[in-house]
């Protein structure tokens, strides 16, 4: 049996990897479009990570997504590591591809910027400041695409300060750090605001950050999805902000990946949401 008659396998790799949407989202766009594959997911121990993702191009694999908490450790273990996996400092792709090389790119930012375009279509990152809360490796991959895509300045505060530190370090004059208990301030003025920590997630601390400086014009993003609406995107809309929640992020990081891995670039649309909705 050749390489290109075989199915093509896909799927994610996490440790635990039980709670992941990915099989769902990835397994709908394969019966929408009619396509051969599957998408398995694979609890994967840190001490069997390289073993087992060599192994994987061997048992059919084409690709891979990486979850919570093999993201960083992947770019060792890949042959080749795209720049903005590099300066994000994590990966969530693997392309395994025929000369047998591994292949590591990062879609986060990608899909953060998709989110915001999709529902909040007249945002432009350019139009004003930024106010990033949270310095965590979700925060990098916003950060780096809102660089990318041309915002003039970047304020972050995050509770440990010097992980907000190094992202001035790495992604350079761009970025301000505040302290943590300036949150508040970082908004004011700003064009896009995103909560990247995990507070307001089920069974987290609430997002308590003051928001009396949020201007109405702020277009206002939570990468948070469960649940859907936090209460920071309630309290925002309150404040007339345009508001936009952290699904079609997790929905939109997937289709370059889904390309890659199958050959067709799917759309995000409501049915994908319904499908990950449940
Ligand atoms: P991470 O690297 O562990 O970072 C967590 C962040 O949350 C850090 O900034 C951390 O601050 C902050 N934090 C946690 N508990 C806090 C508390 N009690 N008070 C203040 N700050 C606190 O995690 P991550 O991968 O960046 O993910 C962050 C969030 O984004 C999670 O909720 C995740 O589900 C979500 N996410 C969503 C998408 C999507 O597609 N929508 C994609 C990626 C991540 P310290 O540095 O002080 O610990």
């Amino acid at each position: 049996m050749t390489q290109l008659s075989r199915i093509p396998l896909a799927g994610v790799i996490g440790s635990p990897v039980a709670h992941s949407k990915s099989p769902i989202l990835h397994e709908h766009w394969l019966r929408r479009y009619g396509l051969p594959g599957h998408y398995i997911p694979m609890d994967i121990a840190h001490a069997d990570l390289a073993d087992a993702v060599r192994l994987l191009p061997r048992l059919g694999f084409v690709g891979v997504n990486v979850t919570i908490p093999h993201k960083e450790l992947m770019l060792s273990v890949a042959d080749l590591v795209t720049d903005r996996a590099a300066l994000i400092g994590a990966a969530n792709t693997l392309i395994f591809r025929q000369d047998g090389k591994i292949h590591a790119d990062n879609t986060d930012g990608f899909g953060f910027m998709e989110n915001l375009r999709q529902y909040a279509p007249h945002w432009r990152p350019t139009s004003g400041p930024a106010a990033v809360i949270g310095a965590g490796g979700a925060a990098r991959a916003v950060v780096a695409s809102l660089i990318e895509a041309g915002a003039p300045e970047i304020r972050i505060a995050n509770r440990t300060r010097t992980r907000a530190d190094a992202m001035r370090s790495d992604f350079g004059n761009k970025v301000t750090v505040y302290e943590w208990v300036q949150a508040g301030n970082i908004l004011e003025d700003a064009a896009t605001v995103v909560n990247t920590t995990s507070l307001g997630m089920v069974g987290k601390p609430e997002f308590r950050v003051p928001l009396d400086a949020l201007s109405s014009n702020a277009v206002v993003n939570d990468l948070v999805y469960n649940p859907l609406q936090t209460t920071f995107l309630e309290r925002a809309a309150q404040l007339g902000c345009a508001t936009v929640d952290g699904l079609g992020m997790l929905l939109h990081q997937a289709a370059p990946a889904f390309e890659r891995f199958f050959g067709v670039r799917p759309e995000v649309d409501d049915d994908l949401r319904a499908a990950v909705l449940g």
